[in-house]
């Protein structure tokens, strides 16, 4: 049976450099309860470690976590890349890995980059900076994702920064991403005025919380899906089989547009 899931696709942990130390897995999960989340994205920069942590406490919450990270592309461009499951992540987690600048991280500078487990011990810190574009570009990016069974989500690409539209203006060709993410400051209709190159895309909007108060959004995403599943998003963000996907302003609370609202 299909039901109406809300998603947020894009929240960072304290393994972000850039991240308040207050968003360990514990707090992301209790929040994203607090705020009805169905289906969590852990998008850390370059970066995965803290995945499992999140993947594990969510499931005792009923909440599914889709393994992910946010990758910094050779063009400066961030990207969401989600896979089916945490093995499929690791291996590609590490390929990125290997193609991140070797410069280490100042934590006085740039924030503590905390890896932890689901009781929030600290397993230790990440010792290169994850703030670098890999030497990977973004059809390469997008190419080993897609390998690797996974979804390509060009991250909030209505953004004047590390942004799809800003660093290059056009969805080049050779992409042909799941979906586009857009930044909560604008609805679906605006982006899609002010940038008639996304007409056509599916879109999902997300936190990219990098605190606590960010995972309440003034819109969300919501898809419409038999299970808390990549296989189900992929088939959601396509538009078949029955399954779909809306933003909504948090205002409507919850999509109105199919029977059995919720
Ligand atoms: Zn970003
Ligand atoms: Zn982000």
């Amino acid at each position: 049976m299909l039901r109406w899931l809300k998603a947020d696709l894009h929240v960072h942990t304290v393994l972000s450099p850039c991240a308040e130390l207050e968003m360990g897995p514990r707090a992301i999960v209790a929040a994203a309860a607090a705020n009805g989340i169905g289906l969590l994205g852990i998008t850390d920069h370059n970066a995965w470690a803290n995945v499992p942590a999140v993947a594990a406490l969510a499931a005792r919450e009923g909440i599914a976590v889709l393994p992910g990270m946010e990758v910094q592309t050779r063009e400066e461009v961030h990207v969401l890349c989600f896979f089916p499951d945490l093995a499929s992540l690791a291996v590609v987690g590490e390929e990125i890995r290997r193609h991140l600048p070797r410069i280490e991280n100042r934590p006085e500078v740039f924030g503590d980059q905390v890896i932890v487990d689901a009781e929030e011990n600290i397993l230790g810190f990440e010792n290169t900076l994850l703030l670098n574009s890999v030497e990977l570009t973004l059809e390469e990016v997008q190419d080993i994702t897609r390998r690797a069974g996974g979804l390509f989500i060009p991250a909030h690409v209505d953004r004047p920064a590390f942004s799809l539209l800003a660093n290059l203006g056009v969805v080049p060709p050779a992409l042909e991403p799941d979906a586009l993410e857009i930044s909560g400051r604008v609805t679906p209709e605006e982006v899609k005025s002010l940038f008639p190159a996304l007409t056509g895309y599916s879109l999902i909007t997300s936190s990219d919380a990098h605190r606590l108060s960010d995972l309440a959004t003034p819109r969300a995403t919501w898809f419409y899906v038999a299970a808390p599943t990549l296989a189900e998003v992929v088939l959601a963000l396509a538009g078949l089989e029955g399954r779909k996907v809306v933003i909504v302003s948090s205002l409507e609370n919850k999509p109105h547009d199919l029977p059995g609202r919720l």
